[in-house]
């Protein structure tokens, strides 16, 4: 089983490095390779995305990725950021289905900005179509400038787009989510006001009749933003796209109290998979080993299950992150009064114990 170890940049190298040693742990015939990806590489290598480290992904059978990027990359021309490694990957690879469940563990009920009884025993998946949308539409501006900057420019557009294929693919992995849940998605658009919205709903009323077992509901982007802080627990799957997911994934993430405890996979149609903590590099705690780990390691967890078939061994690991949580070892992140503030490397230990 081939991994490659992408840790990139800001806290992605103190969190990695907490995840490959729980994994280190695990009996299991796990090679793995590192390759820098991001603002380093882009240093060593002049491409946030070298040859080399695409080459190894692809080679893969899944991808243990940090995070990228720092305020200091901003004045780079776009195709430059470390961002970009990113969207390199997931056109490269072919990863169109983003998976990120929002678990509200009970020990961090109170790490919630929400009321404990909206949030108490919280498990929704948002699934988020990643190849498509207005990320990967027209070239911005390219008519206005080249360089990606625009000082002084009088108008820049991005074009959002959806093709029939790349809707009907979420819509399977979505409701074959949903059918090993409570069988219920919920698909979000905006067909009130956008086509690529009426043709994302028309396409997942048309799939959906393939599982009547499944009860589909669609609604409103805006109202959805809004249900999630009002009502959460109403929902189970959530479907949408690239744009409006990557905006309510991180809404939800917010509900569970804190980003460093949530992990997500995007997958490919071969099961090859990318798996990183929803967060990003977070450069104001970079170097200050207080970063939390957990959403890396639950990230190795989801990498176990879905793309390695060891089920076993990521209970074990999920198993372990609950059993730390109950001895009340807190990162600074989601320390409350009455817990034990612990380091990033201290945090991975008392996991690696735990196993
Ligand atoms: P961020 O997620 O890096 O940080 C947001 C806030 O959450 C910060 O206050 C940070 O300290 C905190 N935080 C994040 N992860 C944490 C953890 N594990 N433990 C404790 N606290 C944590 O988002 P940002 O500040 O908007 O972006 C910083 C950089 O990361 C930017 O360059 C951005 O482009 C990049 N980014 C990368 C990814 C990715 O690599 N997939 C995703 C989002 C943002």
């Amino acid at each position: 089983m081939k991994i490659a170890v992408l840790p990139g940049d800001g806290i992605g190298t103190e969190i990695v490095a907490e995840a490959v040693k729980v994994l280190k742990l695990l009996d299991l015939p796990l090679e793995m390779e590192s390759a820098l990806v991001g603002g380093c590489a882009y240093e060593a290598h002049g491409h946030p995305l070298p040859e080399s480290t695409l080459k190894l992904a692809m080679a893969s059978d899944a991808v243990l990725f940090g995070a990228v990027g720092d305020w200091k990359y901003d004045k780079l021309d776009r195709p430059l950021r470390p961002e970009q490694a990113i969207l390199g990957l997931r056109k490269n690879m072919g990863l169109f289905a983003n998976f990120r469940p929002a678990i509200c563990y009970e020990q961090l009920v109170d790490a919630s900005s929400l009321k404990p009884e909206l949030i108490a025993g919280l498990d929704i998946l948002i699934i988020r179509e990643l190849t498509g949308d207005i990320y990967f539409g027209q070239p911005r501006g390219r008519r206005i400038a080249t360089d990606g900057h625009f000082p002084g420019a009088e108008e820049a557009f991005d074009t959002m787009r959806y093709s029939r294929p790349e809707i009907e693919r979420i819509a399977h992995v979505a409701f074959q989510a949903a059918q090993k849940r409570s069988k219920r998605v919920t698909s979000v658009d905006k067909n009130n006001v956008l086509e690529t919205s009426q043709l994302w709903k028309d396409v997942m009323v048309e799939i959906g009749q393939q599982y009547p077992d499944v009860a589909l509901d669609h609604m409103l982007v805006d109202n959805a933003a809004m249900q999630l802080v009002k009502a959460p627990k109403k929902f189970d799957v959530l479907v949408t796209g690239n744009m409006f997911g990557d905006i309510l994934s991180d809404e939800a993430s917010m509900l569970t109290g804190s980003i460093g405890m949530l992990p997500s996979a995007s997958l490919n149609s071969k099961g090859q998979g990318l798996y990183e903590p929803s967060h990003g590099s977070a450069p104001d705690i970079a170097g200050k080993g207080i970063a939390n780990p957990l959403a890396t390691i639950l990230s190795a967890a989801m990498m176990l299950r879905f793309s390695l078939n060891q089920e076993a061994a990521a209970q074990r690991i999920e198993a372990a992150v609950q059993k730390v949580l109950q001895q009340g070892l807190r990162t600074s992140d989601i320390y409350s009064e009455g817990t034990t503030q612990v380091s990033t490397v201290q945090m991975g230990d008392a996991v690696v114990k735990a196993l």
